[in-house]
């Protein structure tokens, strides 16, 4: 059984050199968080134009997450069907980025976000997937990036019966990809920037809810933190964290095309056992 994974692994891995588009027909929703009047996350810093002159800029969390979801975009576009929530700067509703999902029949939804603190000292990067948790730090997230939901009660009775279907559907999974999304995405990064490993962890995030597949949301650092910003506003730290990202989700795939390929021959041979 071991070797039969090896070999299905070496076989599968050299297939998609050749042929990626045979191996991975999978289709992905990618999901820059807020847009248009959502600003998400806002931080103002001064920039130094000469010796005497600086001017003071503001950097919004709307630009940075289609910026780099765009990047993620390039990278998978390749081998997957890719799609976005969004491409330019206009606002989507939580429950319209789901029912987008649905129509494409996404296989998997990365929503991408940058995170803000009042501790100005707080910094690094993490990845959500969809879990009951106890975590007060999460619960913080969640008020954020659960923006635009309505609260009404009727409403709210609905979101938990639906939160806790979308947990038992998709949980599982969804913490596969983050472990593999994040994973990658450490790895790629601290070859060549300093930065905290906040790890991947369970949140009630309702747009991972809404889309009821396996997703995860992404906080790709802190724009509240002058030196995290620093690293965010270069083209090349972004460049980095989406191929991060990318190889993760090629990574969740090939586990489990290999996996899938391999029970294969098992269960015809259970088959023809019983006959
Ligand atoms: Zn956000």
């Amino acid at each position: 059984m071991e070797n039969l994974s090896i070999k299905c692994r070496i076989f599968f891995f050299i297939l998609s050199l050749f042929f990626p588009s045979l191996l991975f027909g999978q289709t992905i929703l990618i999901d820059p968080g807020h847009g248009g009047n959502d600003l998400g996350a806002v931080t103002k810093f001064t920039r130094k134009l000469d010796k005497k002159n600086s001017r003071i800029e503001t950097i919004y969390e709307k630009d940075l997450s289609l910026k780099l979801a765009l990047l993620v975009k390039e990278r998978l576009s390749p081998l997957f069907m890719v799609y976005l929530t969004r491409t330019e700067d206009y606002p989507v509703g939580l429950h319209d980025r789901a029912l987008m999902a649905e129509k494409i029949k996404a296989d998997i939804f990365l929503s991408i976000h940058f995170n803000s603190s009042t501790e100005k000292e707080a910094s690094g990067i993490e990845t959500f997937y969809l879990d009951n948790h106890q975590d007060k730090a999460v619960k913080k997230v969640e008020v954020v990036e659960n923006v635009g939901i309505e609260s009404g009660k009727e409403e709210d009775l609905v979101n938990h019966i639906l939160i806790d279907l979308a947990i038992k559907m998709t949980s599982s999974s969804s913490k596969k990809l983050a472990a593999m999304i994040h994973g990658q995405s450490f790895k790629y990064i601290k070859k060549k920037y300093a930065i905290k490993n906040r790890g991947f962890k369970p949140g009630l995030l309702y747009v991972l809810a809404l889309s009821k597949r396996p997703g995860v949301l992404i906080e790709a650092g802190f724009i509240s933190n002058p030196k995290e910003l620093g690293l965010l506003k270069q083209e090349n730290y972004l460049e980095t964290y989406a191929s991060g990202i990318a190889e993760g989700v090629k990574l969740y795939f090939q586990e489990n095309l290999t996996k899938s390929r391999s029970e294969i021959p098992k269960k015809r041979g259970q088959k023809m056992k019983s006959h």
